[in-house]
């Protein structure tokens, strides 16, 4: 049989290591959602510069298509001028005129104003672009190391899990049970190293007599406090760690 004692220590050892990537790998998707929807702000962004210009080109339409029938009101208008029979007919004719006119000259002065608009509208959807561009691969970046560093849980994970089986193989019934037993008590931590004569798990002193048993690690020892398996770890050791 195995020492149970190292094989209780690899086993914790492996089952912490897999609860840290376990940990990290469930940030995962807060990660990626928050990556998504900071895409979607930036995409929106450039939408609403997409929809202002849009919206300009239909406005120019409606008054491009509105000069043009006012265009033709003044020409039907004009040539009333020399079917009228009465001189209030022709004077009404001219008011009629007067306020095409009019019409004809708000509208050319609409098409100019929103010309300009327009052009301001179409490069700040151009700068939109390229900056939403940018934002895409750095968005695509961060996602290809999210998903590589996911795929890297993974790998360690099923990696550990094959560790972790083939240890409690090599625990004898008895000891696994216990160890399961500590660990449901101690938030998932059953064995603490002893440093320097003090318990890891609970950070009270180690009679010496036990200390001094732990060095030999021939039989599996309970740290007098937390009921703990114990184990001694050289000071050196723990710092490496
Ligand atoms: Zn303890």
């Amino acid at each position: 049989m195995e020492n149970q004692v190292a094989v209780l220590v690899e086993l914790q050892r492996a089952e912490t290591t897999l609860k840290g990537i376990l940990g990290r790998k469930n940030k995962i998707p807060a990660q990626l959602a928050e990556l998504e929807e900071e895409r979607k702000k930036q995409e929106g962004f450039r939408d609403e510069a997409k929809a202002l210009v849009a919206s300009l080109l239909a406005k120019q339409k409606e008054k491009e298509q509105a000069l043009v029938k006012a265009g033709d009101e003044l020409r039907k208008t004009k040539s009333k001028q020399f079917e009228v029979k009465t001189n209030k007919e022709f004077e009404a004719v001219l008011k009629e005129l007067e306020g095409i006119e009019k019409k004809i000259g708000s509208l050319e002065e609409g098409i100019i104003l929103l010309f300009d608009e327009m052009e301001k509208a179409k490069s700040d959807l151009q700068a939109s672009e390229v900056r939403y561009e940018e934002r895409l691969k750095e968005y695509e970046e961060a996602k290809r190391v999210i998903l590589a560093k996911s795929s890297e849980c993974d790998g360690q994970m099923t990696e550990l899990s094959v560790i972790q089986g083939d240890l409690k193989k090599s625990l004898t019934a008895e000891n696994l049970k216990k160890y399961e037993a500590i660990k449901g008590l101690h938030g998932g931590v059953a064995v603490a190293a002893v440093v320097k004569g003090i318990c890891q798990g609970c950070f009270v002193n180690i009679p010496p007599q036990m200390n001094n048993e732990l060095i030999k690690a021939k039989e599996i020892r309970f740290c007098p406090r937390c009921n703990r398996i114990i184990f001694y770890q050289a000071p050196k050791q723990a710092e490496a760690q």
